[in-house]
């Protein structure tokens, strides 16, 4: 007997966003009863983007969420894994070192009265090693090619927090897999037309034809092919604040003495950073500039010439984007995510994060779809605060620069103007260490104070803390390094742990 209170969902677009939503979705509205019915629309001949490869450390509980299996996700994805990322070149280099601080997900628990940052601030002058030299964990352990895991881990743990190196491609395909086997239909086809009634769309247009749901989930990446068809001037750009625009990608296989490290890797260019990431079997490369500086040509270049001339590629891709996010991502019975519903560069590997993000909340605010404005305004409200809360984290990597070898360097301190919170916390950060609380009011979804004191002492904000306080006490030190030895015995070569995997 056919369910008529089933409500009927299609998602269009097949990329990362498509599927993760669609799986994740399915699992958790459709867990214990059918109450959606799920189609995912993909065009066969738009392609996906192919990048965002780098990912956050929470995507693995989404993942987990998803009902995931993670030996064979890391398997068929070619992954591998990150514990964070390292910044090199992001200000000027000192005594003809280069400038370099590594950014870990984790946060360091000691249970101390006096927190270790700011005796960190205090002695800090005393052996000249970073602050995540200190800290961190995971700095520990990519010092020795660790991973995060041993071959007796469980799925989705490890002695840190860890994130993906993930091939965007192979995803794709792998949610789909288990996509249609967990009862998702999926149609090839393209969306030409999109017909709105009363500010809903009512269905959609297709080369093949027309399809007709409840609820609509706009997945067709930077072309927004729904959410444009039912609001115009619904964008909110991020461009004063986040100049970049362009970005150049390329892939190159490892050679066999090549070991995936176990961290991406951001290096400030001359008008922009480039990335490096590690998968189990290649390694990809990409700059992210600003195209009133640089043009495609000489991107490429000078995207070659920092990689060097011993490598080949298999592949070289162009893009442009824009920064920003849909001023309203959920319109009428429409919500627009992933790359159609907004993007922020991919410095700290933030695109997954929001599509994870998104979806958990569709997972909450679509079970309430009787009382849809209320649900719609909460929505809405969520997702631009994420944005704009990632927003300020990913300038302040650039507006504490020192660099003013290029226009692009010279104005990236004003970058800062365009974030008010920041730039107030900023002149308290002057003067006290960054704390918990400092954030308790913002709408951080994934970068707590931890997160901020990793990039604020390492691109040197250091407080001017003149306190008469005890500097001689170490043992907040002495515990932290027997947490930092403690992870390393409880991990192994991330080459050996991938190696154990493949069996
Ligand atoms: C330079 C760059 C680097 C990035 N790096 C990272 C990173 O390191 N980490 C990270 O987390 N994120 C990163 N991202 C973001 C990440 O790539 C995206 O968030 C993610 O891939 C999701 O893309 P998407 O599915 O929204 O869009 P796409 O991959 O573009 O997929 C769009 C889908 O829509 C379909 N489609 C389009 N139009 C139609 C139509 N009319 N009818 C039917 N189907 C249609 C296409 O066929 C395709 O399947 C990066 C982005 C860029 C631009």
């Amino acid at each position: 007997m056919e369910n008529s209170n089933l409500k009927k969902l299609i998602i269009v677009g097949g990329g990362s966003a498509g599927w993760m939503t669609a799986v994740y979705l399915n699992r958790v509205l459709n867990h214990s009863k059918k109450n959606f019915d799920i189609t995912v629309i993909e065009s066969p001949d738009i392609g996906v983007i192919g990048v965002g490869e780098s990912t956050v450390h929470s995507v693995r509980h989404f993942f987990a969420g998803m009902g995931l299996d993670e030996f064979e996700l890391v398997r068929e994805t070619n992954a591998s894994f990150k514990l964070g990322i390292m910044f090199d070149n992001w200000r000027k280099p000192e005594n003809g070192k280069m400038h370099r601080y590594f950014h870990p997900f984790e946060q360091m628990q000691l249970g101390v009265e006096q927190d270790l940052a700011t005796q960190w601030n205090l002695q800090k002058s005393s052996d000249g090693k970073r602050y995540d030299e200190w800290v961190s964990a995971s700095q520990a352990l990519l010092e020795k090619g660790h991973g995060p895991k041993n071959d007796q881990s469980h799925q989705y743990q490890g002695a840190v927090p860890y994130g993906y190196h993930i091939d965007a491609v192979l995803l794709g395909r792998y949610l789909r897999r288990k996509g249609v086997e967990a009862g998702i239909t999926y149609v090839e086809a393209t969306v030409s037309d999109v017909n709105v009634v009363d500010g809903n769309i009512e269905s959609v247009e297709t080369n093949e034809e027309r399809y007709s749901a409840d609820f609509f989930i706009d997945c067709t990446g930077f072309r927004g092919v729904l959410i444009g068809a039912l609001k115009k001037d619904n964008w909110v750009s991020f461009k004063d604040a986040l100049p970049c625009d362009r970005a150049v990608a390329m892939q190159s296989p490892l050679e066999p003495d090549e070991i995936p490290v176990p961290f991406t890797t951001a290096t400030a260019m001359d008008h922009g950073w480039a990335w490096k990431i590690d998968l189990n079997n290649r390694r990809g490369f990409g700059y992210v500039y600003d195209s009133a500086y640089l043009s495609q040509e000489e991107a490429e270049q000078a995207l070659r010439a920092h990689v060097g001339p011993d490598r080949n590629f298999t592949k070289c891709v162009h893009m442009r984007f824009r920064t920003g996010c849909r001023e309203e991502t959920w319109v009428g019975n429409c919500i627009a995510t992933g790359l159609a519903g907004g993007f922020i560069e991919p410095l700290e590997s933030t695109g997954l994060h929001l599509i994870n993000l998104a979806a958990g909340l569709m997972g909450t605010h679509l079970l309430s779809l009787d009382r849809p404005d209320a649900a719609r305004r909460s929505f809405n409200r969520l997702m631009s605060a994420f944005y704009q809360d990632l927003k300020q984290f990913i300038v302040l990597h650039y507006c504490l620069t020192d660099r003013d070898d290029t226009p692009f360097w010279q104005n990236a301190p004003a970058t800062v103007d365009h974030c008010e919170w920041l730039k107030d916390q900023l002149e308290v950060w002057k003067h006290k260490t960054c704390e918990f609380y400092d954030l308790a009011g913002s709408s951080s979804s994934i970068f707590s104070d931890e997160n901020y004191r990793y990039v604020l002492y390492g691109m040197q904000h250091y407080p001017d803390l003149d306190l008469n306080l005890d500097t001689e006490d170490l043992s907040v030190f002495e515990t932290a390094q027997k947490i930092r030895a403690t992870a390393l015995a409880r991990t192994e070569p991330m080459e050996d742990y991938l190696r154990s995997l493949a069996i």
